[in-house]
């Protein structure tokens, strides 16, 4: 799970809502993600906000890394879905 965007802190969890929702919210500020019927939808919905609120953030750099990772992988496999700058002959 994503760290608060706003304090840093690991402390983040998941509470139940008033009304049988869930949020990802953080015990040191008080900073709460988007409510969400299930707690695994409310962790994912956290992580989205987060990463769109921290661009540099370790977590973020994680995920960019994955992701150029799996690309490699697939350019190196002969997949022709990743759209890296192939060249055709034409
Ligand atoms: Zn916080």
């Amino acid at each position: 799970m994503h760290p608060c965007p706003y304090c840093g802190s690991d402390e983040v969890s998941v509470e139940e809502t008033e009304i049988g929702g869930y949020v990802a919210a953080c015990p040191c500020c008080g900073m709460a993600g988007p409510e969400a019927p299930y707690a695994t939808i409310a962790v994912r919905r956290w992580n989205v906000l987060c990463s769109k609120m921290c661009r540099n953030c370790k977590y973020h750099l994680l995920m960019v890394v994955k992701d150029l990772r799996r690309q490699l992988h697939e350019l190196e496999s002969g997949n022709d879905d990743v759209e890296l700058g192939r060249v055709d002959d034409a």
